[in-house]
Order: C-alpha cells, then sequence, then structure tokens
C-alpha cells in the first residue's frame, strides 16, 4: 500500500502579502496602488474606484437588493471582472470587514482627498433633517463619532457624510426610492422632514465629473438596475464609453422609459378585457388596484432577482414604488386606480367582440390542412369537433381575406 504525502502550503502571507489588519482598506488599497502590477491588462486611467455606502432612513432593503444582483454582480464589481470597468472597493458598514475606527477612517480619507483614487458615493434611505432630532438632543441617522471641542463625543449625521463627500465625489447614485424620491419616510405627515438626495443637494449639484445625482428608484429597486447603472457610470468615468442616458429625473433612460404594462405577463388579458376579481386569479389585476399602466418599471420584463419574480410574475398588483409619487399619490393601496375605470371598460367592450373572434381563429389554426382535406382529426386524446357550416363559411371568408394579393399556396377544402 502506497501513502500520498502532500507538501505543506506555504505561509498564507506568502500567497497573498502580507495584511496589515489595523489599517483602513483605503490605507491597504493606496500601498497596493503603488505597486505596479504587470499582471492586468490596461484599464484606462482609472484603475480603482472607491464606493462609499451611506444609510439615511432606510430599511437595508436596498443593499439586499444589490448584493442580490446577478448581471453584473457586486462581486463582479469588487472582483473587477467586467472589461473596462474599474475595480470597485466597497465600503459599505454592514457588508465591510472593518469595523469602528479602521471603518470610518475610510471616509475621513475620502473627505481629506487622501484615497490616490477617484470615488463615488452611494445614498440609501431617505434624508431626515437632523434639525428636528438635534432639538431634542437625539439624531435620526449616523455613522461613527467625532470628538468635539469639550472633549465629548457626537454622532455624524448621514446626511452630513453626503454633503461632506457629495463635491470631490465622481458620481453621487442614489438608489431606491426614498433615496430617489424621498419615499415612505417623506409621506405626508411624516415627522422627521425627510426628503431625497436630489432635493438635499439641489438642483446645482454637480459631481467633480460634472454630473448631477443618478437615480435608480424602486422600493426595493432591482439590483440588477442599480449594478448596470453603476457599471455604466464607470465606464463613462474611465473614459471607455459615452456618457448613458439619463431622463430628465436622473433615472437611466434605458431602465425606466416603459412602463410595468408595457411588459407584463398579464397584458393580454387587459387587451382582452378580463380581470381578476381576487388575488390568486391569472387575469389583469387592474380592478384590484394594479397601476402597471402609467408606471414605470421594468420588472416586468428584468425580474426582481437573477430574472426570477417580480409584482405581477408572482401575483401584486403595482402600488407605484418607483414613482416620485409614491406613497402619497397612489394610496389607497389596493383600490382601483381612478384612471382603470374608463380604460377597463374600454377593454371590456372591445374584448366582447375580440375574444369570440379570436377563438375562430384559433380553431381554425388549430388543425393541420390534411385533417381538413380529410375531414376528422386523428387524435387518440379526445374528440374534436367539425367545424359547422357557419364555422366553414366563416373560415373561408378568413382565407380568402388572408391571402387577398398574395398567391395562395393551398386550397380551403
Ligand atoms: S396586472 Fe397591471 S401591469 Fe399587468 S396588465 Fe394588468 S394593469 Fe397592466
Ligand atoms: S411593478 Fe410597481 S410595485 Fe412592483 S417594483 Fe415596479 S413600480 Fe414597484
Amino acid at each position: 500500500m502506497s501513502t500520498i504525502t502532500l507538501d505543506a502550503p506555504p505561509p498564507i502571507e506568502t500567497q497573498v502579502g502580507g495584511v496589515d489588519y489595523f489599517s483602513s482598506t483605503a490605507e491597504r488599497e493606496r500601498q497596493v496602488a503603488l505597486q505596479p502590477d504587470e499582471r492586468t491588462l490596461p484599464l484606462g486611467p482609472i484603475k480603482v474606484v472607491h464606493a462609499f455606502w451611506l444609510a439615511g432612513m432606510s430599511c437595508d432593503g436596498c443593499s439586499i437588493a444589490a448584493v442580490g444582483a446577478t448581471s453584473p454582480s457586486v462581486e463582479d464589481l469588487i472582483a473587477g471582472t467586467i472589461p473596462g470597468v474599474p475595480r470597485v472597493v466597497l465600503h459599505h458598514c454592514v457588508l465591510s470587514v472593518e469595523s469602528g475606527e479602521e471603518f470610518i477612517r475610510n471616509y475621513e480619507m475620502a473627505e481629506k482627498d487622501e484615497l490616490g483614487a477617484p470615488y463615488v458615493v452611494i445614498y440609501e434611505g431617505s434624508i431626515a433633517d437632523e434639525r428636528i432630532a438635534a432639538a431634542t438632543g437625539g439624531y435620526f441617522s449616523a455613522m461613527g463619532v467625532e470628538k468635539k471641542a469639550d472633549g465629548t463625543s457626537r454622532p455624524i449625521p448621514s446626511s452630513e457624510w453626503l454633503k461632506r463627500l457629495a463635491p470631490g465625489a465622481a458620481a453621487v447614485i442614489a438608489i431606491g426610492t426614498c433615496a430617489t424620491w424621498g419615499g415612505v419616510p417623506a409621506a405626508t405627515g411624516n415627522p422627521t422632514g425627510s426628503m431625497s438626495v436630489m432635493d438635499f443637494l439641489g438642483k446645482d449639484y454637480r459631481s467633480s465629473y460634472g454630473l448631477p445625482v443618478i437615480n435608480v428608484p424602486g422600493c426595493s429597486p432591482i439590483g440588477d438596475n442599480f449594478t448596470e447603472t453603476v457599471a455604466c457610470t464607470l465606464l463613462f468615468l474611465q473614459g471607455h464609453g459615452p456618457l448613458p442616458e439619463f431622463d430628465e429625473l436622473g433615472r437611466p433612460q434605458w431602465l425606466f422609459n416603459e412602463t410595468v404594462h408595457q411588459h407584463c405577463v398579464r397584458a393580454g388579458y387587459y387587451e382582452e378585457g378580463t380581470f381578476a376579481k381576487r388575488y390568486g386569479e391569472k387575469e389583469c389585476l387592474v380592478e384590484i388596484g394594479c397601476w402597471g399602466p402609467v408606471v414605470q418599471c421594468n420588472i416586468t420584463s428584468r425580474g426582481a432577482i437573477n430574472h426570477m419574480g417580480g409584482c405581477m410574475n408572482t401575483g401584486g398588483i403595482c402600488i407605484g414604488c418607483t414613482m416620485p409619487g409614491f406613497p402619497d399619490r397612489f394610496s389607497p393601496f389596493y383600490e382601483k386606480p381612478p384612471g382603470a375605470n374608463i380604460s377597463s371598460t374600454g377593454s371590456k367592450v372591445l374584448g366582447t367582440f375580440m375574444r369570440p373572434l379570436r377563438r375562430i381563429s384559433q380553431a381554425y389554426l388549430n388543425k393541420e390542412t390534411r385533417w381538413v382535406r380529410q375531414g376528422h382529426v386523428p387524435s387518440g386524446w379526445g374528440h374534436v369537433e367539425k367545424p359547422g357550416p357557419i364555422m366553414k363559411l366563416i373560415h373561408k371568408m378568413y382565407v380568402k381575406y388572408q391571402f387577398l394579393g398574395s398567391r395562395k399556396t393551398w386550397k380551403e377544402e
């Protein structure tokens, strides 16, 4: 019996290089960036981009959506495997392995322009008016602390981080409806004075690369919408691509220019005027509260995660979560939208004529020409009824009309 002996692996330091666990990621990155790496292909002027994630009045759903993205994935961006797109160094208060001072040090370095690489700011959640909380000695959302002149410490509000980092950022990307339009925390009657990133930074804000705030809405957003927007923006910053097309509200135009309804799996039912009365039914959901015909969102074609799921695909109505008017202008939820009264009545009237006509055409198309010639359908699965004289006449007229102006290749018996 022979024995296989394995060599002991080399020490981890010789495999990955020495790691100073007590410095921040940004400090380590800067040291790495100083050493030219001949193994990598020339990328363009930008090798590395830092991404500073800030969270305001948020439920963390946007973070969850982003890490679920698949094309491209967050891992693709972090590993730098997308051709032409610089490697992303992500600083995220939940996903980063650092914590405390080492984590905050990254943000401080960005503020002081010490990174030696460009950075983008990603903001999740809406921005509360911290003056309201401060009046009673509190705060709404904050990250890290800093020493005050009197020796005590104070939490640094997320909004203050945004104010500090936005001027030097290559791009500011608002992710999710709270960050893009204020969302639920900014709904009428909220006590926090919450607002969107765009409202907070103002109309005249431009990043260091000249970009206004980029908005990727959704509650939660489709993760792929976000990562794709990041990748396209980085290609632009790199000089490898044009500025992606954004609409007048800063949404990626190619993702938000069509309505949910235009790609809905139930749109055929709407067109034929058949509507669900209860949840769980397969027809169009407009009469039980779907706002899809007027809402700009691509979830019906892209799916929620990995091209799967999505509201109507899984039985849910559209409550307009990607829209600036959400939630106020879409409430009360689960009630028929006012405009649907006109459009669904129109579809019902048209559908009354359309449906029987389509069933007639369907019966005609469900026959081999040979079966018609032979006068029967040789199926062992069930009895297929022969068309009656009226149906035969309709089919004859149908064929005549179908071949009007064309050479007919076969003859209806
Ligand atoms: S379920 Fe909504 S989006 Fe789908 S067809 Fe009906 S109205 Fe349109
Ligand atoms: S379909 Fe409507 S509710 Fe669903 S994600 Fe899109 S906008 Fe939001």
